[in-house]
């Protein structure tokens, strides 16, 4: 018999049943979504179930991480199929809240990491790590994972939520999933049900320009500028504009300039936009494997 499968709407009854959870032991896991849930999702799900006997999913399409001009209202909300796939992958409970659960009115509180969300987004998304920040941690302070799981394909919002975890002095372990991809290499991302299919084809010009990056870097190509320059020669063409193609150190993800020499490890992280769809992307050299064998 499968276990019993739960969802809550209110911050309260999400806090007991998580507590019911942590007290049947084997450790508890948590996974942050905000729902139109694909493979990658999944991935983060069975990851948590391999770190813990109990998994909660949240989906919360969270509107303080969202600019004016973003896309919260056309956000895919496909609520009942992700309940089923939760249920399908094994999820314990589920954490659908409404806006005004979380942010009820006369709430005053935000939490904000410096530094690491001054760069790459940073610029281009004012206020969305903050909104990230403060939803992240209202969620962990409601169920108190020992573990939670993200992704990489989102690597500065891991990092930002591994510095508030430890930060704020959470005693929860933020474990970070790569970044899982469609066959021909193009990562998983709600956002890409928007793409047609011309620009999806168009899309695919982002792995291939990291998978070129990661080639060149194994062969000890060391120049930041050469190796920027491999994806901006495949993204130009494609891209309808681009925000940025960075890299930057994997940890202070501050960039590194073209003139400057990456050494082993460092991040290389794409922001474009194809049609009115952005697409974000990224790899670290010599800890990613590459996004497509073809470049
Ligand atoms: P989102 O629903 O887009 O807020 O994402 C929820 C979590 O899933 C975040 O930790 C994301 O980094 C992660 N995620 C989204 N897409 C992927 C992917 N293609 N591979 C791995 N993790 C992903």
């Amino acid at each position: 018999m499968s276990a019993a499968f739960e969802v809550k709407r209110t911050a309260a009854e999400f806090r007991a049943a998580c507590d019911a959870l942590r007290a049947e032991g084997g450790g508890f896991g948590f996974v942050p979504t905000m729902g139109a849930l694909h493979r990658g999702h999944l991935a983060l799900v069975a990851e948590a179930r391999r770190r813990a006997a109990h998994v909660a999913v949240s989906i919360f399409v969270n509107p303080t991480q969202f600019g004016p001009h973003e896309d919260f209202t056309r956000y895919p909300r496909p609520l009942e199929r992700d309940l089923e796939l939760c249920r399908e992958a094994g999820v314990r409970l589920v954490f659908t809240p409404s806006p005004a659960e979380m942010y009820p009115a006369g709430e005053r509180t935000r939490v904000r990491v410096s530094g690491l969300t001054e760069t790459l987004e940073g610029p281009f998304r004012p206020g969305h790590f903050e909104g990230v920040t403060t939803i992240v941690s209202k969620l962990f302070a409601a169920s108190g994972p020992a573990v939670a799981v993200f992704g990489r394909k989102d690597y500065q919002q891991l990092k930002v939520v591994e510095r508030m975890a430890a930060d704020l002095l959470l005693p929860v372990e933020v474990v970070g999933f790569p970044t899982v991809r469609d066959p021909d290499g193009l990562a998983l991302s709600s956002r890409n049900a928007y793409l047609s299919p011309e620009e999806r084809t168009r899309a695919l010009a982002v792995p291939r320009g990291l998978a070129r990056a990661l080639t060149l870097h194994r062969a000890g190509e060391e120049s930041a500028g050469t190796l920027r320059r491999a994806v901006l020669d495949l993204v130009e063409p494609a891209a309808t504009r681009i925000d940025y193609v960075t890299v930057a150190g994997a940890d202070d993800l501050v960039p590194i300039a073209d003139s400057e020499r990456v050494g082993r490890r460092a991040l290389l992280a794409v922001a474009l936009f194809v049609g009115t769809t952005r697409l974000i992307d990224n790899i670290v050299f010599s800890e990613d494997n590459a996004p497509v064998t073809t470049p």
